[in-house]
């Protein structure tokens, strides 16, 4: 059996590769961290969970890990009740701690091993297993070294590998690249594509947006133990941006110079089919096309056509920061909406 057909192969049993959280909420003595929050994760993706501090991330990371019992509400991991079989759901899940513990006096092969063998991997495969995490984590020269010996970023890739060593069907990960150098925080990232890519589920939490942004299919926002937004991000290159609700690109249009009518640019858009105007001024617009480059050629020589002097025309990519930063401010105006409409009306 091949590295990469051992890691997949629990991936590729269980059609079922999914996690569902439904109504959970979870109290600490005076704080709600967690207010009936519920979202579907669909199988081999990875989702960029993000919020402010205190927003209930690790709270619901440990909830899903089924170390934290909600007060109310029901976890599922690949089709398992984690509360009810919390054994059999660890062995299809690897979940990394934003503090984790190693133990010192155990080698890096010794840690893997346990780590493999206590999470289900067989007698028979632990060997194979742990050479195979070690390569794909670059610890195959520190096997024999212990964890005591281990600056801070070797024992975060330790932990790492400690938690996708059995291959597991969803993986959790709390802040995962903290302590990292940028090129093994690169690798990593090319590592959680590849998991991805071999149909695990990934949750990642973390507060270095651009990182996520390599990576990253969905964006969870929690705030104030809520969820307040939850979405596919379409992958363009290597980046993430978000994609407009039924499959349209966003299109940025600027003309050279204003047009003798200034609603010129608004009013031939609006003749264009498939083309929904989302912003638009005299020189500049921001279109929802539905369809792809074919799609967004047509609509380009509808432009050129019409005479308008088009200096550029391009698919207008937002970022994981800026939309974080879109759904946070979109929140708080929603938030204090709801408080105005409450006083008015007392
Ligand atoms: P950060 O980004 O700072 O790591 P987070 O989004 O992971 O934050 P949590 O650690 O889940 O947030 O905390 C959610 C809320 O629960 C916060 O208000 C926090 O103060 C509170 N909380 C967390 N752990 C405890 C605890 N052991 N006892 C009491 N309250 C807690």
């Amino acid at each position: 059996m091949t590295a990469e057909t051992l890691l997949t192969s629990n991936a590729a049993i269980n059609p079922s590769n999914t996690i569902t959280v439904s109504g959970v909420t979870y109290i600490y003595p005076g704080t709600r961290a967690l207010d009936n929050v519920s979202f579907d994760i669909p199988r081999a993706s990875v989702t960029a969970l993000v919020g402010p501090n205190g927003a209930g991330k690790t709270t619901l990371l440990r909830c899903i890990a089924g170390l934290d019992r909600p007060l109310s509400g029901e976890i599922r991991v690949a089709g398992i009740d984690v509360m009810e079989e919390p054994r059999l759901a660890h062995e299809r899940m690897g979940y990394l701690s934003d503090f984790f513990g190693l133990y010192d006096e155990l080698t890096v092969r010794q840690s893997l091993t346990h780590a493999a063998s206590g999470n289900g991997v067989s007698e028979a495969k632990l060997a194979t297993t742990v050479t195979q995490t070690a390569v794909r984590l670059d610890l195959a020269d520190r096997l024999e070294q212990r964890c005591a010996a281990l600056s801070r970023g070797l024992r975060q890739r330790v932990a790492i590998g400690q938690a996708i060593a059995h291959a597991p069907n969803v993986l959790l990960l709390d802040e995962p690249a903290s302590g990292l150098d940028p090129e093994a925080r690169h690798s990593l990232a090319g590592l959680f594509t590849r998991l991805k890519n071999e149909g695990m589920t990934l949750i990642v939490s973390s507060h270095i947006l651009a990182e996520l942004d390599e990576y990253s299919t969905h964006m969870l926002v929690l705030r104030g133990g809520q969820v307040i937004e939850h979405r596919p991000l379409t992958l363009s290159g290597d980046h993430a941006h978000a994609a407009t609700p039924g499959g349209e690109q966003p299109i940025r249009t600027r003309l050279a110079r204003p047009l003798p009518n200034p609603r010129g640019l608004h009013d031939l858009l609006a003749t264009l089919p498939g083309t929904r105007i989302v912003e638009c001024s005299a020189t500049d617009a921001l279109l929802a096309v539905q369809g792809a480059a074919d799609e967004h050629a047509a609509v380009l020589r509808a432009l050129i056509g019409a005479g308008m002097p088009v200096a550029s025309f391009h698919e207008e990519h937002e970022n994981l920061h800026q939309s974080y930063l879109r759904s946070v401010q979109l929140a708080v105006q929603r938030s204090e909406q709801t408080a105005s409409t409450n006083t008015t009306l007392q």
